[in-house]
């Protein structure tokens, strides 16, 4: 259900029981644990009751509000109601994740039961960076990993790690390939990426010690997908030139269109060439979970690795992302390193350190939001979600083709779909009608240097009269 404008003021905070909950010690007894919690949740308990009818975004951030927020904390402490009050006040302006209305950049309703479980591990405070600290809790990061690695048909000998996000797995990713097929001297290797690839890699490459000239972008097709003959051209040229290339990136869905390169051509290029493949597939990854998707991004079986935000395609709060590669020796090779007070990995549990498979050491016990949300719901609705989401994408499509004045030369492969105007003067007022109702938040991006609009769709509150909604509001625009 979605109102016609959102009213712009929140609805009445929770009520909450005055608690003496000023400055509780650091170690609160048990009832006052329980009062604290139950503080708490009453904010939840209110931003997941209003999750289906909120706008998609919010008021500007008040000045005063924000300076108030930047106070330094106070020697003797202040009660938790003003504290939370502060904080709701705080999360009135910016854009509303939890919104169905929410279709821009990549949308992550987030989860409520991932939520409980970030508390739980939080709370619980085990050390996952080494494995005879928590080798349960590693057991299960672990597990998490092979049920992805499985998902897309790695092998046996594949292996990964939970990051923050899918930054931090194109960073691990590109510097595992460096160290597999460049070793320690890497002044003339080159990376190939197309002008859609998302800018994290270029980021990683560089963090990773490459100059920019070692990136080589490559042409693509008029479906914006990576031109394999190019690719091949690329590196012949590269190679003579006494270059050595070393990695080709590829998306499964890049985050302006959701569109795929022909991972099978690159694949075979890859194998052909000695190189290593990574497919970004950190929006679209979780699409192997459906029929539908597993056609579109097939080839990503055959990757060296792939990067993947659970916390886009699974709703896992922000914060949890995942780099899989199909030999773990890669992995461990790329990320050497041992404190002398560190004993030798597995030297008591006999399960791999997780401190030994990416950059991190100390590190939040990320897998338990997913894996407590998994076992609970069951891999079916994050399924039927995804599958939504698809069905969602191909009906805007059909309905943004038969509108004057709008283009839609990119059929979406996932559920990103992007619309260019025959006016981009008429784009850019359209996005301001949309985004001054607040219904429905959409983000722009420029292609082939044109102003284009997307509707990102992966979040499972989306209905189709969200779309509608927007729909309607650019016809306005169109109309004049
Ligand atoms: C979101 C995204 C990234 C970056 O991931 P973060 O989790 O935001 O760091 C990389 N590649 C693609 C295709 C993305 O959609």
């Amino acid at each position: 259900m979605i109102v016609d404008a959102p009213d712009p003021r929140w609805a009445k905070p929770p009520e909450r029981a005055t608690l003496n909950l000023m400055s509780p010690s650091l170690e609160p007894g048990h009832q006052e644990r329980a009062e604290l919690a139950e503080t708490v949740l009453a904010v939840l308990q209110d931003w997941f009751d209003r999750a289906d009818t909120m706008p998609a975004s919010g008021i500007a951030l008040d000045e005063a509000l924000a300076a108030r927020l930047m106070n330094p904390p106070s020697d003797d402490g202040r009660d938790l109601d003003a504290i939370l009050s502060d904080l709701e006040e705080a999360g009135r302006s910016g854009v509303y994740h939890p919104s169905g209305g929410h279709l821009s950049y990549i949308p992550n309703a987030g989860l409520y039961t991932a939520a409980l479980a970030d508390f739980l591990a939080a709370g619980l405070n085990r050390y996952t960076g080494v494995s005879h600290a928590a080798p349960g809790m590693s057991v299960i990061e672990h597990g998490m990993v092979r049920w992805m690695t499985t998902l897309f048909g790695l092998g046996g000998s594949a292996s990964g790690v939970l990051l923050s996000g899918g930054s931090m797995a194109n960073f691990t990713g590109v510097v595992a390939a460096r160290t597999a097929r460049l070793g320690d001297e890497f002044g003339n290797g080159v990376i190939y990426v197309t002008p859609h690839t998302h800018h994290s890699v270029e980021k990683a490459a560089r963090i990773a010690g490459f100059r920019k000239d070692q990136v080589r972008i490559v042409t693509v097709d008029a479906d914006l997908r990576m031109e394999p003959d190019s690719l091949r051209a690329a590196i012949a040229a590269d190679r003579a030139a006494g270059l050595n290339p070393f990695l080709v990136v590829g998306s499964a869905g890049t985050t302006d269109t959701g569109t795929v390169d022909p991972l099978q051509s690159l694949a075979r290029i890859v194998a052909d060439e000695g190189l290593w493949l990574h497919v970004d597939a950190a929006y679209g990854g979780f699409f192997q979970l459906t029929e539908r998707g597993r056609a579109a991004i097939a080839g990503i079986e055959l990757a060296d690795s792939i990067a993947i935000d659970p916390h886009k395609g699974l709703s896992i709060p922000f914060g949890v992302g995942a780099l899989l590669v199909r030999d773990e020796g890669h992995l461990i090779d790329a990320n050497q390193g041992r404190g002398a007070y560190l004993l030798e990995d597995d030297h008591y549990s006999g399960i791999r350190d997780i401190a030994s498979l990416g950059p991190e050491l100390s590190r939040p016990f990320r897998a338990l939001q997913m894996w407590l949300p998994l076992h609970l719901h069951g891999v079916a609705p994050f399924r039927e979600a995804l599958d939504s989401s698809l069905d969602l994408a191909a009906y805007a499509y059909r309905r943004l083709s038969g509108i004057d004045g709008l283009q839609t030369p990119w059929q979406p492969d996932l559920s990103i779909v992007a619309f260019r105007f025959d006016d981009d003067e008429l784009g850019h007022r359209a996005l301001e009608a949309v985004n001054q109702n607040r219904v429905v938040h959409v983000s722009p991006t420029t292609i082939e240097d044109r102003f284009v609009l997307r509707f990102a769709i992966l979040n499972r509150r989306t209905t189709q009269d969200h779309i509608d909604h927007a729909i309607d509001i650019i016809e306005k625009t169109l109309i004049g």
